[in-house]
């Protein structure tokens, strides 16, 4: 349940009713916004009858409950934009953030280079896999360790933040060490145990969409984090499955745009595994960041025909700036009889 306290409500007010949310058995949840202060009352097990009855209590303007099963990752608990930083860049601000790298770390060259590249290109924040999820055990699983000293030492040497997958709780704190936000990808999307286990770090987390999972299934999963204590959290839909087979993924933007009415979060896009298809990402990208995007995930490596993991849609540099530069070209004008 949610009580919207009155412009007017004074701190001691609003003090009393967290007091009054915690004695009625649930936890309680401050959202102060420019105008007015939301205090929220999750949990299971409270009872809700008193929190009804701080309707009466001075400063309080309404109670209402909370319309949707996730609470904290609501509009209704914070209407206003949530800003997510990593580094110094903030995702969720103004402008389009755009991440970028490798799709696995193959070598200190391979992602230094990349690293040089997508930076001069304009990208933000650099991404390249440490621990990758593959479909077969036979395909490349990532250097692990070694590509985490060297995305760390990428970022020493380009200023670009990083990000990386994590696939265990077991990598957490090695990963945490190194990386400047934390990818939990697709198939992660409802490792409740990892989620639990992110929701206590205090580092930014990109939260993929399962191929499978609903927006709501999505929401759900962010709000393990936001429940346990990280507020960090980076929403990233990155296609589902669908029955079209010559696109690797369904890219969803209406999930873009419904999970940013619904949620308060930051969504960033993934166009290359949306599509699995270089020659899509251009024109999805520009799409992603029409339908509201904050920003967009996109891969990119010195030669796709030699990458270990995802070359079909991982863009070359030529590549990459070109789709940099296609950002900002404006849509056609609507033409008036
Ligand atoms: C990736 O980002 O390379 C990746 C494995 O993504 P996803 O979890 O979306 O499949
Ligand atoms: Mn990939």
């Amino acid at each position: 349940m949610i009580v919207n306290m009155s412009d007017s409500a004074t701190e001691q007010e609003i003090a009393h009713v967290i007091d009054r949310i915690r004695e009625a058995g649930f936890q309680p949840h401050v959202t102060r916004g420019t105008e007015k202060t939301i205090v929220a009352a999750v949990g299971s097990g409270g009872r809700r009858h008193e929190i009804e009855a701080l309707r009466v209590a001075p400063g309080v303007e309404d109670v209402v409950s909370i319309a949707q099963p996730f609470k904290l990752v609501s509009r209704q608990v914070k209407p206003e934009r949530s800003v997510v930083q990593v580094g110094g860049v903030k995702i969720g601000g103004n402008g389009v953030v755009v991440i970028a790298g490798p799709c696995s770390v193959e070598s200190r060259e391979q992602l230094f280079s990349t690293a040089h590249a997508v930076k001069k290109a304009g990208a933000s924040l650099l991404r390249g896999g440490a621990y990758k999820p593959r479909t077969s055990p036979y395909d490349f699983q990532g250097l692990g360790i070694e590509a985490l000293k060297i995305l760390r030492e990428a970022r020493e040497e380009t200023g670009l933040p990083v990000v990386t997958e994590v696939m265990s709780t077991e990598d957490v704190d090695l990963i945490c060490e190194h990386a400047d936000m934390l990818q939990v990808g697709a198939r992660n999307m409802q490792n409740f145990a990892l989620l639990r286990r992110l929701a206590m770090i205090d580092k930014p987390v990109l939260l993929k969409r399962g191929p499978s999972a609903t927006v709501k299934e999505w929401l759900l999963a962010a709000e393990y984090l936001l429940s346990g204590g990280n507020h960090k959290v980076v929403l990233c839909e990155r296609g589902i499955k669908t029955f079209e087979t010559e696109t690797r993924n369904t890219m969803d933007l209406a999930a873009v745009a419904l999970a940013r009415e619904l949620s308060h979060l930051p969504v960033v896009a993934d166009p290359s595994h949306g599509t699995g298809k270089q020659s899509l990402i251009a024109a999805m990208s520009r799409a992603a960041v029409a339908v509201g995007a904050d920003g967009l995930i996109i891969e990119v490596h010195p030669c796709p025909e030699r990458a270990l993991s995802d070359g079909p849609q991982s863009l070359d540099f030529a590549g990459f700036e070109k789709v940099m530069k296609g950002l900002s070209a404006p849509l056609p004008e609507v033409a008036h009889a």
